[in-house]
């Protein structure tokens, strides 16, 4: 993780004095961006503005017409350069210095002891934006965006909840219950009551909250964290992880997913990676038991969708058994990101009406899985766990009367940074095993619709063949 050079906190103004220093426009934006809060205003220029002068009017601060002189820092508890002159900015940041009053000097970061944010307030609410000096713009562009997507009156559920802290402290004494409540009123009626401006309501509410039974279950979320590109993650997936007490997860989702749960949160790895111990299907039903009886809340977070090859059946058995209650949450499975990448439809009309969901591990007996039939049929299908067994699945297929050159496209890390995507046909497919660059999880899609694939940049799924056919 790459590690900032400041650290953000919030510095106290409230009736402390804050020095701003400058005649022209950069003054008046700070004395704009500081009268947000309740620090009394200390303007020093010799010569100002009509823009400072009316800024200064408007948030009530002191005008002082004097050039800069270091007496004008007494009592300030921060100061802010911003004659737009260097020689000016430098000396006043030194007087500063020796002040011990931390000092921010406009535009340069070099000479700052503190960079302001880009401030979205929501009192008694804030968010602050930091770039550390590096893209100013940047950090506007997304305080417009913030802006945009929180409610003005966010500020009153703040406050609502400051005005609860005391009695909640008071009424719910454990940690988890109390770390309950709260996401309960952050997401709830009382949540709309504030925003809506009903502050008697909300707080009515709130105590009603308070004194129901505490929710003393567990809980198990099955969740689809999708294919691996953090943003196809669901917005359902993303407030869940927020809400789990554990997190039980596979080695194939991503890190990035795993992190977006609370930092207190007791994460279980049951990954299945070379080399590693590998929890079996039961101990993973065991831990979802005990850690739900135990009162905890559990996201059990699987890649794709839980639903498809993702022993979700003997999982959901297990808690209904146990009578713990469950829910499933869906996420994208690597068929769709496969496809996605591929630009490939699933389906095409008059040429394939039907999607078939395989795993390449049926194919060990000698029996025809009953899906062969169905890719005669003109479904396209989907292989999931398919790479060793390629070439069976080749061998199979071709057996059971498809044609050697349906259009084959297998994916490797769909949706991630690292996809390769590789496309050929059913008699290139037993190559796939047999290539050594080839260590991601990979989905084979096969069949005629393929065929209408836009172009993508892909690579032939057998080289060795293509340069073959290239050669005669
Ligand atoms: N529940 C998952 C499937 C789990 S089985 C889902 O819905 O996607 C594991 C298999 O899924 C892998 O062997 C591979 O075939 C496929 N898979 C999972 N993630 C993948 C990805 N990002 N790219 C390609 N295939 C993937």
């Amino acid at each position: 993780m790459a590690r900032l050079t400041s650290f953000p906190a919030f510095h106290k103004v409230a009736g402390r004095i804050v020095l701003i220093v400058g005649p022209g426009s950069a003054a008046a934006a700070k004395v704009r961006l500081l009268s947000e809060t309740e620090a009394r205003l200390r303007v020093v220029a010799e010569a100002p503005g009509a823009e400072l002068l009316a800024d200064a009017e408007r948030a009530g601060a002191e005008l002082i017409h004097e050039p800069f002189a270091p007496q004008h820092l007494e009592g300030a508890v921060l100061a802010f350069a911003a004659t737009e002159d260097e020689a000016a900015d430098r000396g006043i940041a030194e007087a500063a210095r020796a002040a011990r009053v931390p000092v921010n000097v406009v535009d340069r970061p070099d000479l700052c002891d503190f960079i302001t944010p880009a401030l979205v307030n929501r009192a008694p609410l804030a968010v602050a934006i930091g770039t550390e000096g590096a893209a100013p713009v940047l950090a506007r562009h997304l305080r417009a965006k913030i802006e945009a997507s929180l409610a003005p009156e966010l500020g009153r559920l703040a406050s609502l909840a400051e005005n609860l802290r005391a009695t909640v402290a008071r009424v719910l004494p454990g940690g988890e219950a109390r770390r309950r409540f709260w996401a309960a009123l952050f997401d709830g009626p009382v949540a709309a009551r504030a925003l809506a401006g009903d502050a008697a309501g909300a707080r009515a509410e709130a105590i009603r909250m308070m004194a129901a039974e505490p929710d003393v279950a567990g809980f198990v979320w099955l969740v689809g964290a999708g294919p691996g590109a953090i943003d196809l993650l669901t917005l359902r997936a993303q407030r869940i992880l927020q809400e789990a007490d554990v997190i039980v997860h596979d080695s194939l989702v991503p890190s990035e997913v795993i992190a977006m749960g609370r930092r207190d949160a007791e994460r279980i790895s049951v990954g299945k990676r070379k080399g590693r111990h590998e929890a079996t299907q039961a101990e993973i039903c065991d831990i979802l038991v005990r850690e739900a009886r135990a009162g905890r809340r559990i996201v059990r977070l699987k890649s794709g969708d839980p639903m498809v090859f993702g022993r979700a059946g003997e999982e959901m058995a297990a808690l209904a058994a146990a009578g713990i209650p469950h829910e499933i949450v869906p996420g994208v499975t690597a068929a769709f990101a496969a496809a996605a990448s591929a630009k490939a439809p699933l389906t095409l009309r008059g040429v394939s009406s039907s999607l078939v969901f395989a795993t390449g591990h049926d194919l060990d007996g000698r029996t025809l899985p009953d899906w062969a039939g169905l890719a005669l049929g003109g479904a396209t299908v989907a292989v999931y766990m398919g790479r060793s067994v390629a070439g069976a699945v080749a061998e199979r297929l071709v057996e059971a009367g498809l044609s050697p050159s349906t259009p084959v496209a297998a994916v490797e890390n769909a949706s991630r940074a690292d996809e390769t995507i590789l496309t050929g046909t059913l008699r290139d497919l037993p190559a796939l095993a047999e290539r050594g660059d080839v260590t991601g999880p990979v989905l084979i899609l096969i069949g005629r619709a393929l065929a209408e694939s836009e172009h993508v940049a892909a690579s032939p799924l057998a080289p060795e063949a293509a340069r073959n056919t290239a050669a005669a």
